[in-house]
């Protein structure tokens, strides 16, 4: 073990201290005596459900082995430090694709499954633990779980959304989907309010399996929720055979002193994001469109050395038009904002997990470099208003949700609390069971 934490978290912010423990095999043995320990996948998450101040994160990447693959039926079984870019690379060429992805192919499947992440395709596929076959759980007094939706199913459900906190996942089965070919049908259309929005929903979501919106959280006024709506599918047989050319990324060195990101950039940036043309439908590699960010390696750096935070929140589908107009007058009054607002309708399926956030309604997730206090009092009043309309925010990118709030938005907590294994416990989880 040593004392220096991995890079902390994906928003850089809170800092943490650890000791560190290396697995790098499924049978490896966890610390011994009373170590508080947490899993720790490739920390994209951007608060602190990774992290696990003054504890032991037990570092999972080295548990990076494929156990089995059925090239008839696409069911995959591999180490739970495995990276979703590393299946990818795998899988495509073979003609199979992830059934459900986040906006970043660096996540583990532990961390996938951990957080129950959700991609474009929630109205038709859910969140990742909808499409998990088995894991095996380890837990710190050496017992080994299989669980699987009808195999120990209590703790399947415990775990799917568990921040890590049930134990160690070890491995994960999942059933890739069939592709035809690395490419995508893609779609995009400028949409001038939220009204708009609402209206091409109803129409994409019924065509396309992939649907998000990018927004424009600058705009204030009639032009409060302009943005432009993405659809896509993977390209029919037939389509280009050759291979997407090689991507190039880009990686920023070193953290800047200030963050680049502010009033007058995030302005521009937004009028010129939304005014600039784009094809309505051309096919493209599937990179670009699931994981444009990815093309920046390190881009967290760009928000100088206080990090950043996002507020990701799910409003119900009866509240979403009020809820979301109040939320973007009181960013676009803030000042303060973002230049990746994303927005997206959630399908009407309730993921499997106790504390799964994915449910149906529409979730806004924004980022905001942090500028102290007035960033937290912003996101407080946020919280109001997903408060109110009966909405929830998403662990995976918080870290200053009161406790009060997390228990609120997620009432099966103390269900879940005695899945909790003793030797387990978070940074976020010690925050919102404090008060
Ligand atoms: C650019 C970007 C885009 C993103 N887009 C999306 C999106 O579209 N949808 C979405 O849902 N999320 C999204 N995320 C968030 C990201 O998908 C999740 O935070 C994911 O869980 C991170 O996985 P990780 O492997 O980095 O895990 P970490 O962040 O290191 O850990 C996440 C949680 O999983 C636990 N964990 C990790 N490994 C294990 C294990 N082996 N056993 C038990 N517990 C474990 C940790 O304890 C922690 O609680 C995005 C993040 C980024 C940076």
């Amino acid at each position: 073990m040593t004392d220096r934490a991995p890079d902390g978290s994906w928003g850089r912010y809170p800092p943490a201290r650890h000791r560190r423990w290396a697995l790098n095999h499924r049978s490896d043995r966890l610390p011994g005596g009373s170590n508080r320990v947490l899993p720790f996948g490739n920390g994209r998450s951007y608060g602190d459900v990774c992290l696990n101040d003054g504890g032991t994160l037990l570092l999972t990447r080295g548990l990076d082995r494929w156990i089995a693959f059925d090239p008839a039926t696409g069911v995959l079984r591999a180490e739970a430090g495995v990276l979703l870019s590393e299946i990818l690379a795998f899988s495509v060429p073979q003609g199979w694709f992830l059934p459900v992805t986040p906006g970043t192919q660096f996540v583990t499947l532990g961390g996938a499954v951990a957080n129950d992440v959700h991609g474009k395709n929630h109205h038709v596929a859910g969140s990742f633990g909808e499409q998990t076959r088995a894991f095996e759980l380890y837990r710190s007094d050496g017992s080994r779980i299989v669980c699987g939706p009808e195999e120990n199913g209590d703790w399947f459900r415990a775990t799917i959304g568990g921040l890590g906190l049930t134990g160690l996942i070890a491995w994960v089965e999942i059933r890739l989907r069939r592709i035809a070919n690395p490419w995508m049908v893609a779609e995009n259309r400028r949409f001038a309010n939220l009204d708009d929005f609402f209206a091409l929903n109803d129409d994409y979501e019924t065509r396309y399996p992939y649907i998000v919106s990018w927004i424009d959280c600058a705009a204030a006024g009639k032009g409060l929720g302009r943005g432009i709506y993405m659809a896509g599918m993977h390209a029919p047989p037939g389509a280009p055979t050759a291979p997407p050319p090689a991507r190039r990324s880009l990686t920023v060195p070193f953290a800047l002193p200030i963050s680049l990101v502010n009033r007058w950039s995030v302005r521009a940036f937004n009028r010129l994001y939304y005014h600039l043309p784009r094809p309505a439908r051309a096919l493209t590699p599937y990179q670009p469109f699931f994981y444009p960010l990815d093309n920046l390696l390190e881009w967290n750096r760009l928000y100088g050395q206080r990090g950043f935070l996002q507020y990701q929140c799910v409003i119900p589908p009866e509240a979403a038009r009020d809820a979301l107009r109040e939320i973007l007058n009181r960013i676009a009054s803030s000042g303060q904002g973002s230049m990746l607002a994303v927005l997206k309708r959630f399908g009407a399926r309730t993921s499997g997990g106790l504390l799964s956030f994915p449910r149906p309604g529409v979730t806004l997730a924004l980022d905001f470099p942090h500028l102290g206090q007035k960033t937290l009092d912003l996101l407080s009043r946020l919280d109001e208003v997903t408060r109110q309309a009966g909405g929830a925010v998403y662990p995976a990118k918080d870290a200053r949700m009161s406790g009060e709030h997390f228990r609120c938005y997620f009432p099966q907590w103390s269900t879940f609390a005695k899945f909790i294994d003793p030797n387990f416990s978070s940074s976020f989880w010690r925050r919102v069971t404090a008060d």
